[in-house]
């Protein structure tokens, strides 16, 4: 077989054609292939469905995260989809495959990290598969519920929308930059913790959805530009960030200029923060201090949308714009 490789395409390129291979017509399908989670419907309620997978030597390496967080982690990963639609994480499948001379003790820790996070969150571990492998790959598939007429998706975003975010941006990515690294971490470890123990924003998501406070949310798994991207694309409009409004740690303050000649390279680009990225009509502006507050979540204004030929457009502190040109990870590229 000749033509082009993955490498060519990457990851979207690839899914953006099993997308067209698979297209489904039943009519129960609410959201298929395009969002964080597939949407089915059950009468008033709509049954969620999301995956994800972890391998050994590329989501995470044995010598930085032991098993007790692998296992939260990996949970934690899911639930994150389940919170960017607004919705409720219920049951979970879990196949692992596991080399031959991996310990019982890792497993049994891998599976205390499972149920911790499980027991937080209140989901149930319903059953799996396990198999040989020549590395570590996990791979969850959970359930959840919610109101069909709650539920938030990539698209929905209106020109004209604030663009906001949960959270602060960039520690996790600047975490594992500090592991690559094997540079001193004194005083940085809660960045490294961000890397390994990601806090899904399950209980924020509901009350969007729940309240009507959002036309569109993603959870920012891959980078706040890519992540942006998708949703935009699902949404066909386009967007300004302004790089000052992008929330950042002290502690991301601190760290992030050594590791970098962009000080703002990984809150932009990096990945796996699992912050909510939502798009909210200017009319619902007073309403989201009092629920951050509450939830004592930071809720930070980054941007408008735009009308589609507008792209996605960045404006540096200096009051200079540009379009991005590299959003961020993606893999196979
Ligand atoms: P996320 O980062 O939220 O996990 P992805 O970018 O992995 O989302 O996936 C985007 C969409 O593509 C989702 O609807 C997902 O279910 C779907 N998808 C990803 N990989 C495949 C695949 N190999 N086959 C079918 N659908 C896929
Ligand atoms: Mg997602």
């Amino acid at each position: 077989m000749t033509g082009k490789v993955l490498r060519e395409i990457g990851e979207f390129g690839i899914i953006n054609r099993i997308r067209k291979w698979t297209t489904s017509s039943d009519p129960a399908l609410v959201q298929g292939i395009g969002d964080d989670v597939a949407v089915i419907e059950m009468g008033s309620k709509a049954l969620l469905v999301t995956t994800d997978i972890l391998i050994e030597g590329i989501h995470f390496d044995k010598s930085w995260i032991d098993p007790f967080q692998l296992g939260r982690k990996a949970l934690a990963v899911n639930l994150s989809d389940i919170a960017s639609m607004g919705g409720t994480p219920k049951y979970f499948l879990i196949s692992i495959g596991l080399p031959k001379n991996i310990s019982l003790s890792f497993v049994s820790s891998f599976y205390r990290g499972l149920k911790k996070e499980a027991k937080q969150f209140r989901v149930e571990l319903v059953g799996g598969d396990t198999s040989l492998a020549q590395k570590i790959i996990i791979n969850i598939c959970l359930l959840g519920e919610g109101r069909k007429s709650d539920l938030l998706f990539r698209k929905g975003a209106k020109v004209g929308d604030d663009l906001l975010v949960s959270g602060t941006l960039g520690d996790a990515a600047l975490g594992l930059k500090i592991l690559q690294e094997k540079r001193k971490t004194k005083g940085l470890e809660k960045l490294i913790k961000k890397h390994l123990s990601p806090c899904p924003r399950v209980e924020l998501g509901q009350a969007i959805a729940k309240h009507h406070l959002a036309t569109a949310m993603i959870d920012i798994s891959d980078g706040l530009l890519i992540d942006t991207s998708h949703l935009l694309e699902e949404s066909g409009v386009g967007a300004r960030i302004r790089e000052d409004r992008i929330p950042l740690s002290s502690l991301y303050r601190k760290g992030a200029r050594s590791f970098s000649g962009n000080p703002l390279q990984f809150a932009l680009s990096g990945g796996e923060d699992y912050e909510l990225l939502f798009t909210s009509p200017c009319e619902m502006r007073e309403r989201i201090p009092p629920l951050a507050r509450s939830l004592k979540i930071p809720i930070t204004r980054i941007g408008e949308i735009l009308p589609r030929k507008e792209g996605l457009c960045i404006i540096k502190k200096d009051g200079k714009d540009y379009s991005p040109s590299r959003l961020g990870f993606e893999h196979f590229r």
